[in-house]
């Protein structure tokens, strides 16, 4: 059936590939950005379909769209980006997740909320299952991102619970691949630019902290599986149970990009979760999702991506 989708934040890395997905799919698309974080040129290509729309737009700010279901991403996801202006992220969190539960709640439109492992924050518990309630600092560093999301959970069941809004609220886990940031500093784009470049691999700490990385693709094919399924609100954990040290995932990198880069240790940012591990059976049981892409193979897809943009970008700077 063909429905009319918004995506907030749908210029971003993962939104841009849902947008693609759901046009895919048959869907008529309203991405809604305002390029914070996300580009043009993750879009560009989806701006010839009759049945996507682009419209810039700061989801902190009202808004109404007449939709059928609402993907809401809209949010700076790295800590390079999110904590240059600690007090947007928060509101970018908790109003914009506010103004798109009120759309959610005035058009009877399902809602998909993006959250995170960060709800988690250092885990104590691993892997981390749902009905853990975490273990976050609330005045460090990181904490206007993950109190942030915290409380776009509590605001989502909120209205839930008391309006009936249907809400559907996954905890996104590391994600990866094509068009991610070159500069956003996130793992995996860092150690694939640094190694394409011949440049030192900047591992923080010892490297012996772990994420489990999942393969975009992968993860939006979760999450429009989780948006089909007549489910209530509980959240559900979307991410690869691959677990890897970051010194591997530097190593592998280097390895599938055939640098020969050397491996330099930073200090390690403060508050960094020291392992992180998704248990993903309830995905499995609702929806009957596991990630298929394998940690080698996704590498491989975004080093190649990675290099034919700089290949573009070094023939025609600036376009
Ligand atoms: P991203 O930074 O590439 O995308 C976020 C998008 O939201 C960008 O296009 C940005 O311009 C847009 N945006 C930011 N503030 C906005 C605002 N006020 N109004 C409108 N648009 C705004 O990040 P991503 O990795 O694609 O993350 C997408 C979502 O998934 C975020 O909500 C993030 O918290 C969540 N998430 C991502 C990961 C991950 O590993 N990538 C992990 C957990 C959760
Ligand atoms: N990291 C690293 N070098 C980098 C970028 C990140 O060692 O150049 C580490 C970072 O300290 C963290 C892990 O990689 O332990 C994942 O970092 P990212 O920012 O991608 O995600 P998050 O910390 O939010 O999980």
């Amino acid at each position: 059936m063909r429905r009319r989708v918004l995506v907030t934040g749908g210029a971003g890395f993962i939104g841009s590939h849902l947008c693609e997905r759901l046009l895919d799919d048959g869907h008529e698309v309203v991405c809604m950005d305002n390029l914070f974080t996300g580009q043009r040129r993750n879009i560009s290509h989806l701006l010839e379909s009759p049945r996507f729309e682009f419209t810039r737009h700061d989801v902190a700010e009202p808004f109404h769209v007449e939709v059928d279901q609402i993907y809401h991403l809209a949010c700076p996801a790295s800590p390079t980006h999110y904590q240059r202006n600690p007090v947007r992220t928060i509101r970018i969190s908790v109003q914009g997740t506010l103004n798109t539960l009120e759309l959610a709640r005035e058009t009877g439109a399902r809602l998909f909320v993006a959250s995170t492992s960060e709800v988690y924050g250092d885990p104590e518990v691993h892997p981390q299952p749902e009905g853990y309630w975490g273990h976050v600092n609330p005045v460090g560093i990181r904490a206007c991102y993950d109190e942030g999301k915290r409380c776009a959970e509590a605001l989502a069941v909120s209205f839930a619970r008391q309006y009936g809004v249907e809400i559907r609220l996954g905890r996104i886990f590391n994600t990866y691949g094509p068009r991610m940031q070159e500069n956003d500093g996130r793992v995996v784009s860092n150690f694939t630019v640094q190694a394409l470049r011949g440049e030192p691999l900047t591992v923080y700490g010892d490297g012996s902290q772990t994420r489990s990385l999942c393969y975009v693709d992968d993860l939006v094919d979760a999450i429009v599986r989780f948006m089909r399924t007549e489910t209530d609100a509980e959240p559900v954990n979307l991410g690869n149970p691959q677990e890897t040290t970051v010194e591997q995932i530097a190593r592998e990198i280097r390895r599938l990009a055939g640098s020969s880069s050397e491996l330099v240790f930073r200090p390690l940012p403060e508050d960094d979760p020291t392992r992180r591990r998704p248990d993903i059976s309830r995905a499995g049981a609702l929806f009957g999702w596991e990630p298929k892409i394998d940690l080698e193979d996704g590498l491989r897809r975004t080093i190649a991506e990675f290099s034919s943009r700089t290949a573009r970008e070094e023939a025609s700077p600036g376009a």
